[in-house]
């Protein structure tokens, strides 16, 4: 039957990939079976069968697909430049197109309608928070353990959707925040630390009221229509800001490669930036203050969808070193910490060792804090880091510092 979809792989990113397996030793799905069906040239390679109508998308191929944790590591080792990330979004639209009934309808629901809908959040947000009052998820492994790799969450959450704050001094501008699904209930700190930095550093920032979720998560499940549909909304909703600031590494990567998934997505993806991105930019021009080294290390965490999707690896590096803090290099390697969405879920065995392993070097560095840009890679190195290791976002270390606190 080949390809059905109009969202399927290209010949053209198919046949962007020579076989050389360069991106074999960079892959952690190879590094740890060994076996090629899991190593992105594989999965290249399962594609392109298909392409040419010599396989069939089946469970085989479905397995082999949901096996990656779409860390993209293997884009930036490519000499080929194969963009991987979007011919895998290609092949799991194809599956959940082809493959309608498959074992994951009820993570392809959590995926494409429920985590965008701001009600079930909440209400998802709220038993979380008596969860962690009443003990649940302090051990163990699986869903329930990972409440251990939550915040602490308010019985009672607010929104930053709707809602505005105005620059300290003399506007520079206006930037948008993303709010996201479950950054505004479960990391309300990181995005008060970005508002107070971006005001400090002369920006009006607006929510804007009609944004939804970045879709990050529905396409990388391959549903299509849920994901444009979110595209869709959010053009509409950042129309006319000067930047578009995301403070989730991971929605920051999706957004800007709205220009695949709707119309005017490319006009919004131009305008995006990581807020360590702008941040950096506002430390270069002087905008913002720098502080003098207080002699402790911060383990600085490349999240995959920054250092690999988006290329960003000096800029939380440079707010980390302006809050005060020695940089340390956590992984130089950059491989991923095995968060990856849903895959904590579908993939416990293999998340967990990669978290572990993250663990080990954090260990190694000697570090007590460790700055991590993705709430997604946050909550695993929390699951799996010794307590005593404090894991916070970059924004987090500057605003502090901004404001005079540890
Ligand atoms: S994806 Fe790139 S690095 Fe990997 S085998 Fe193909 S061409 Fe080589
Ligand atoms: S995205 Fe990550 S897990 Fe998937 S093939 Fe590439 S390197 Fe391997």
């Amino acid at each position: 039957m080949g390809w059905i979809t109009g969202a399927a792989p290209t010949q053209a990113q198919l046949d962007a990939c020579v076989t050389c397996g360069l991106c074999l030793p960079h892959c952690p799905t190879y590094r740890a079976t060994g076996d090629e069906a899991a190593s992105p040239r594989g999965r290249l390679t399962a594609m392109a069968a298909i392409a040419d109508g010599i396989a069939e998308v089946d469970e085989t191929f479905a397995e082999m697909m949901s096996f990656c944790l779409q860390c993209r590591a293997c884009e930036t080792a490519c000499p080929s430049l194969v963009p991987f990330g979007r011919a895998m979004e290609g092949a799991r639209a194809e599956i959940a197109a082809q493959l309608p009934g498959r074992r994951r309808s009820a993570r392809r629901w959590l995926v494409g309608s429920a985590i965008a809908n701001p009600t079930l959040v909440g209400a998802a947000s709220f038993g979380a928070a008596v969860a962690q009052r009443i003990g649940v998820g302090r051990s163990g492994a699986g869903t329930i353990g990972k409440v251990r790799g939550l915040r602490r969450l308010p019985l009672r959450s607010s929104s930053t959707r709707g809602k505005s704050w105005p620059a300290r001094g003399v506007p520079r501008g206006t930037v948008a925040l993303l709010s996201g699904c479950v950054q505004d209930p479960w990391f309300a700190e990181v995005h008060e630390a970005t508002i107070s930095v971006l005001r400090a550093g002369g920006f009006d920032v607006v929510a804007p009221p009609t944004q939804a979720c970045c879709g990050a998560l529905a396409a990388h499940d391959g549903a299509v229509a849920q994901t444009r549909a979110l595209a869709a909304a959010n053009v509409a909703a950042f129309d006319g800001f000067e930047y578009v600031v995301t403070d989730a590494a991971g929605c920051g990567a999706h957004l800007k490669e709205y220009g695949h998934w709707a119309e005017g997505g490319d006009v919004l993806a131009a305008r995006v930036v990581d807020v360590t991105e702008l941040v950096a930019q506002l430390l270069d021009d002087g905008q913002l203050p720098e502080f003098g080294s207080r002699g402790q290390r911060v383990a600085v965490q490349d999240p995959c969808h920054l250092r690999h999707a988006q290329r960003i690896t000096v800029a939380p590096r440079r707010v980390v070193a302006a809050a005060g803090f020695d940089v340390v290099d956590l992984d130089p390697s950059g491989r991923c910490c095995g968060a990856a969405g849903m895959y904590t879920i579908t993939y416990p065995e293999m998340s967990e060792s990669l978290g572990r392993a993250k663990a080990d070097e954090i260990d190694r560095s000697g570090a007590a804090v460790v700055a991590s840009a993705n709430p997604g890679c946050e909550m695993q190195l929390r699951s799996y880091a010794d307590e005593a290791v404090r894991i916070v976002h970059p924004i987090e270390l500057y605003a502090a510092a901004l404001q005079g606190r540890d």
